[in-house]
């Protein structure tokens, strides 16, 4: 991985709400990692329509979506100035890499993916080809700015392998091109996944098998980002959890996840460990863990969600920050993508 530039890739599709999974897992890495990264943080409105257009809204919805993504972006810190923050549609070198891909990665890889599984249901004839397609759209997103690390959630460790797989085959087919236009052994990295901390998969509030999801029936399930302060602390108060008191140490979270979620969102909120939150709170009841986990809620997410109120009142904005990102993110997305039909052998000069 020497050879290629350590960059940050990381994407959040315009669908549904957004929610605390969404910024703990993802958004809030994206903020730290700009202290030590080149970022290009990207809101993927080409995957938001592979669900169907029920679930996506139709075309004031994606829009409206869009920009109250980016604002979400905005608000919780992201630099649109010194990193890249546009929407995916803006730079067409997205779906010319996928197609690419879909050619390199391998019918077998692809019916292997548990999000499709799910996201399609019983219903798989039914569900679009773009589903299907997804990862590596994915796999696109993250290899047209060759980049080298990607914060995501836990449900997104499949894809970043995908994408491994995806890298490495294209490295080995055209070994000997890649090598005679002077990129060395491999023009792709191997991406890295950075899964980390104490809320890579936030579950909902409602139960504890299952992730917390924009799509969702329950409002109740998921704490959104656009959510006033008396709404969090009545989610919070209303959370599943179980009669006993909070044990003491980690190991006492193993059969109970919906103590276990809780105590992982506190310590993300509260920028530390869940071993620290036990000894805090370890042996007290839950009514009163709960009261302190809405006050850091609140604390936290009520300011993000007054600039992201504030900022999407002016859409003009929005549309110049994502209109100058994609310009940026489209300089380096064309230097690659000439690369790639360079080594490819599509004819051509443009
Ligand atoms: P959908 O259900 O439509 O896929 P989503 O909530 O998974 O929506 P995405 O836009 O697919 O949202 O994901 C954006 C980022 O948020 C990804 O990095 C993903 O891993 C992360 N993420 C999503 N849900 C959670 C969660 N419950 N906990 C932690 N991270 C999450
Ligand atoms: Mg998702």
């Amino acid at each position: 991985m020497g050879q290629f530039k350590e960059r940050v890739f990381s994407g959040v599709q315009p669908t549904g709400n957004l929610h605390l999974g969404n910024y703990l897992g993802a958004i809030k890495r994206f903020v730290e990692m700009q202290a030590t990264h080149d970022c290009i943080y990207c809101v993927v409105d080409l995957h938001a329509i592979t669900h169907p257009v029920s679930v996506w809204g139709g075309p004031d919805e994606l829009s409206q979506q869009t920009r109250e993504v980016t604002a979400a972006f905005l608000a919780a810190g992201i630099d649109a100035n010194k990193h890249i923050v546009f929407n995916q549609s803006q730079v067409h070198e997205h779906a010319e890499l996928a197609w690419i891909f879909n050619c390199i990665a391998r019918m077998g890889w692809a019916s292997r993916m548990t999000q499709f599984k799910e996201k399609a249901g019983k219903d798989r004839e039914n569900a679009s080809v773009g589903l299907f397609a997804y990862p590596m759209l994915m796999a696109a997103d993250i290899l047209l700015y060759r980049a080298t690390h990607v914060p995501v959630g836990e449900d997104q460790k499949q894809h970043l392998e995908l994408t491994r797989d995806i890298a490495q085959k294209f490295n080995t087919d055209f070994a000997p091109w890649i090598e005679a236009r002077g990129f060395g052994e491999a023009f792709f990295p191997l991406t890295e996944p950075l899964i980390q901390g104490p809320a890579t998969r936030v579950m909902s509030l409602r139960d504890g098998s299952k992730k917390m999801s924009k799509s969702d029936p329950s409002d109740y399930s998921r704490i959104n980002l656009t959510d006033d302060a008396d709404t969090i602390v009545q989610k919070v108060r209303k959370a599943k959890t179980d009669p006993e008191p909070l044990p003491g140490d980690e190991k006492g979270l193993e059969t109970r996840p919906e103590a276990d979620n809780l105590v992982g969102i506190y310590a993300a909120l509260a920028e530390t460990e869940k071993a620290k939150v036990l000894t805090d709170f370890g042996g007290g009841q839950f009514s009163t863990f709960k009261g302190a986990l809405a006050d850091l809620a609140v604390n936290k997410l009520a300011p993000i969600g007054a600039e992201m109120r504030r900022l999407t009142g002016d859409p003009g904005h929005i549309d110049r920050v994502l209109a100058d990102g994609a310009e940026r993110a489209a300089t380096i997305a064309r230097e690659t993508m000439r690369a790639v039909k360079d080594i490819v052998g599509f004819v051509g000069t443009r």
